[in-house]
Order: structure tokens, then C-alpha cells, then sequence
């Protein structure tokens, strides 16, 4: 378990995340808008967006089937009657004076995400609950030295906010939950994860307590939006938490901003309450009903998602859990590895991929969508290796021309004569000449210096070029010595 040796004795996290995810759709929640990244600021708002009098929203039925998609992935119930409500605020992004998002009816319950932990373990998140909401617009500050400018681009974009148990311990957990929902966000084609464009955002809810002891207060740290900004602010703040409370004080519940420059959270405002947001159903809006029909429809056509596919890999393919765990974490990794090993060596497959490929890849930050060497052109490396025209150890050399140049195995294989040589009399002519060459040590080899076995392997291989079968040379040679 995780805890923190403080001055006074150990300490336990306590940590639930909110994560807000933008909804893959071209069109934002209420409107037609597009939701494009990067565009030209206030380029693509409409008059709902933007809240003129008298405009009305229409609800993207994309939007809802893409929450329902991401409450089935979560394994969560889905509440067919949901409904949308007004939460009442005022910022200068937010142009209607109102956000409207789901409050007590959400659109999906409880649901559960499994996290796998450094040490190989698995252990299970409880989902508190999916809701969709609109996003607000953006405030920018450095565009003028005395004046902030409002870009209402995102004003209305589709969002999901995932809630989750207050089940973490500590920074591992909470970035392994982050890392895996971002994963399963991705397979499922809901929400693109990209988290330097502002697409999934996370706000870290912490208290800590003695081992054993019912949960502390706790403060929310908003809006952290990298995977490593995630783990520095809950290490800061849980210290700043310890401290106070070892000094004797106690914990406000507040919302703390985390200043990535300085590794610190500060306090950003006293915690609001629910009842502070005035909530009210949005009469703009009937509750959302959803048909059983369309939901089991949206069930059938979800993908194989990465803790299936871990398990089939680890079943099929005979791949070891934690490497099955590296090759499903993302869609793409996944289905590459999957051409390669089908109707092969899965193991071996799997080393390749993770080992030499992931290597070159991230030597050269390419993607793996990217790589000179398809998974086909991997896999028939793999074919010569199995019918032994290459060994394994020329096959790296194969491996590197093939990242070079872009050409199959086989091609090189054949360019630069890499064919391994299997002819028991070659390889015996060969090991005659190294055993004629080094009489003095073939003397001191049969005098009892096993060790020089090596030696003269070495020198065989070398003097082929390294193409000679290792496994023939090992044979022949003990004939020749014994
Ligand atoms: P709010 O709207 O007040 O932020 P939510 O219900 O949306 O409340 O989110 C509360 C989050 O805080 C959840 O992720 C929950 O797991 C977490 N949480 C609740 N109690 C504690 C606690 N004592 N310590 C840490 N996290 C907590
Ligand atoms: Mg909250």
C-alpha cells in the first residue's frame, strides 16, 4: 500500500478523479458549430453558442450515443431517463450565465475500470458516475499586455465528465486509472485523449488519513492536464496535507489550482457546494429517454477492448501478462503485434515488437503507425528465423537494412548474402581450417580447458561471416575435439 512516512507516523492517500473528456464529434452538444481543434479564434460558434436571446439547443443524438458507447466500455449501468440541468455561474467564457450539464439524473451510474499496477497486480476502480456537459468557452490572457480576449470556439463542445470513487491511494494508481481510461476512451473511439490539446483534463480530488481511519477532508486541485502533472500535484499536496496536520491544524475544503512551474498547488477559492449552483432542470430540454433496443444496438458493435485483449493474448499467443499489458495499450500496437504473431511464435513475436521495434521507434519518435518495417515485412523476418535461413543473431543486422531501406527480409537476406549456412561440409571445412590455424589452442582445449569451447565457436562464426547454423557448428565442433 502506499503510504507517507511523516514526522508523526505513516499517512494514506486518498484520492477520486474527475475527468473531463471532449466527445469525438464534429458538432458540438446543442448546436451544429464545428468542434475542430486549432481554428481561427471565435471562427466556429453559432448564435446558440454564443447565447443569443432566443436561441434554442438541439441535442446531437452522436454526442449521446458516444456517452452511452463510453458507459458500456466502463461496464456501466445506463440510466435510460436522464436529464440535463442548468448549474448557474458566472464567467466570461461562459456566455449563457449557465452551464448545462446532468446533475442528479446522469446519463450513466455506476460502472468499474480495472488499473494494472507496476508490480503486475490488478485492481478495481469503482465508477461513480458519467454525465454530459457543455464546455466553456476560453479566456486568453497573453494576447494583449492589458486586455484578456474571450475565444468561444470551445464554448458548447460535447463533454463527458467521468467521476470515480475515492479508490486510489496514490500517485501510481491514479496515474495507471488515467493512463487506462484514456486507453479505453481511444479504443472506444469516444474522446481523442489528447491531453496537450485540452481533451481530457483532470481534477484530482486528495485527502489523506491515518491507515485505517475514516476519510480525511479533501481538496480538489482543477483542471491538471498532463499524466506527470497529475502525479507532482498529488505529491505535493498530500505533503502539504501531512503537515498541517501533524502542526495540529486542519484541512479547508477548497479548490487549489496546481502551478506546473513550481511543482505546488495554491488555494484558488473556499469549495462551492452543489446548492451554491442553483441547479434546475434546463426548460429548454426534455429529459433524455433512451430505448433498451438502441442500447444493446450500441453494445453489439463496441471493439474488443484492451482487458480482452490482454487476456487473449496472454491465452492465444502465450505472451507474458505484463508484455500483453505493454501491447494492448493502445489499438494500434495491438493490432500490428497481431499481424505479426498470427500463425507464429507469439513470444517471439512479442519481443520483437516490444524490444527492437519499440527501440528504433523511439529512438526516432516516430509512431508505430509510422515504421519503415510493416507488420507483415516483421512477420517474414520472423519466417526466415523459424525455417532457419537466417539465425537470430543475423536477423538484427536484417532487422536494421529493413529499417534503413524499407525492403523485406528476404530481399535483403538475399542482397547481402545473409542466408545462414546449413551444409554440414561447409561448415566442417570451415571449423578444419579454424582447428588447423589454432593447433596450440586445440591442444590446450583437449589438455582440460574446456572454456576455449567457446573460443573456437566464436572464431568458426567469424570465419563464416556469421551465417554458419550456431546449432551445426556447436555439433560438428564437439565431433572434431571430442
Ligand atoms: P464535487 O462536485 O463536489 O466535485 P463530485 O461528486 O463531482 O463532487 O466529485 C467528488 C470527487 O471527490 C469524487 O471523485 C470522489 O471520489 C472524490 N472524493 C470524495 N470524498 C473524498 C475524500 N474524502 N478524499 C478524496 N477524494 C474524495
Ligand atoms: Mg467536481
Amino acid at each position: 500500500m502506499a503510504t507517507l512516512q511523516g514526522r508523526t507516523g505513516e499517512w494514506e492517500m486518498v484520492i477520486g478523479l474527475e475527468v473531463h473528456a471532449q466527445i469525438v464529434s464534429n458538432a458540438k452538444l446543442f448546436s451544429g458549430a464545428s468542434t475542430a481543434f486549432g481554428a481561427e479564434p471565435n471562427s466556429q460558434v453559432s448564435l446558440v453558442d454564443a447565447a443569443m436571446p432566443g436561441m434554442l439547443p438541439v441535442i446531437n443524438g452522436y454526442c449521446v450515443e458516444q456517452a452511452v458507447r463510453t458507459g458500456l466500455g466502463l461496464k456501466a449501468e445506463i440510466n435510460l431517463v436522464s436529464v440535463f440541468d442548468r448549474k448557474n455561474y458566472f464567467y466570461p467564457d461562459l456566455p449563457q450565465g449557465y452551464q448545462i450539464s446532468q446533475y442528479s439524473r446522469p446519463i450513466v451510474g455506476k460502472g468499474k475500470l480495472l488499473i494494472d499496477l507496476p508490480d503486475g497486480a490488478v485492481k478495481e476502480i469503482g465508477i461513480t458516475r458519467l454525465h454530459m456537459e457543455q464546455d466553456a468557452g476560453k479566456s486568453l490572457h497573453d494576447q494583449h499586455p492589458t486586455k484578456s480576449y474571450v475565444d468561444l470556439n470551445r464554448s458548447g463542445v460535447a463533454l463527458m465528465e467521468i467521476v470515480s470513487e475515492p479508490d486510489l491511494r496514490g500517485p501510481e494508481e491514479a496515474t495507471a486509472y488515467v493512463t487506462k481510461l484514456r486507453s479505453i476512451l481511444r479504443y472506444l473511439g469516444t474522446c481523442d485523449g489528447n491531453m496537450d490539446q485540452g481533451s481530457l483534463r483532470c481534477d484530482v480530488n486528495l485527502s489523506v488519513r491515518r491507515p485505517g481511519e475514516p476519510f480525511g477532508t479533501r481538496c480538489e486541485i482543477k483542471n491538471v492536464n498532463s499524466i506527470r502533472f497529475i502525479r507532482q500535484a498529488i505529491e505535493y499536496e498530500a505533503r502539504r496535507q501531512i503537515e498541517i496536520l501533524e502542526d495540529g491544524g486542519t484541512i479547508d475544503q477548497e479548490t487549489r489550482l496546481f502551478d506546473a512551474s513550481r511543482g505546488e498547488t495554491r488555494s484558488m477559492r473556499s469549495k462551492e457546494e452543489a446548492h451554491d449552483y442553483r441547479y434546475f432542470p434546463d426548460p429548454d430540454l426534455l429529459p433524455l429517454e433512451l430505448d433498451q433496443s438502441w442500447v444493446d444496438e450500441i453494445k453489439a458493435t463496441l471493439p474488443e477492448l484492451p482487458d480482452e485483449k490482454k487476456r487473449r493474448f496472454v491465452e492465444d499467443y502465450g505472451v507474458p501478462v505484463y508484455d500483453a499489458g505493454v501491447l494492448v495499450a493502445d489499438r494500434e500496437t495491438a493490432d500490428f503485434f497481431e499481424v505479426v504473431a498470427r500463425g507464429r511464435d507469439g513470444r517471439l513475436a512479442s519481443n520483437w515488437v516490444i524490444g527492437d521495434l519499440f527501440g528504433l521507434l523511439n529512438k526516432s519518435g516516430l509512431a508505430i503507425t509510422e515504421s519503415p518495417i510493416t507488420a507483415e515485412k516483421l512477420g517474414g523476418l520472423l519466417d526466415l528465423i523459424a525455417d532457419n535461413t537466417i539465425s537470430g543473431r543475423i536477423a538484427k543486422e536484417v532487422f536494421e537494412a529493413m529499417w534503413e531501406t524499407g525492403k523485406s527480409a528476404g530481399d535483403i537476406v538475399e542482397e547481402k548474402g545473409l542466408r545462414q549456412i546449413t551444409d554440414t561440409g561447409a561448415i566442417e571445412t570451415a571449423i578444419d581450417e579454424v582447428l588447423a590455424r589454432e593447433s596450440a589452442k586445440v591442444e590446450e582445449y583437449r589438455s582440460g580447458k574446456d572454456k576455449l569451447f567457446g573460443f573456437f565457436v566464436g572464431q568458426v562464426m567469424k570465419a563464416t561471416g556469421g551465417k554458419a547454423n550456431p546449432k551445426l557448428v556447436n555439433e560438428v565442433l564437439r565431433k572434431k575435439l571430442g
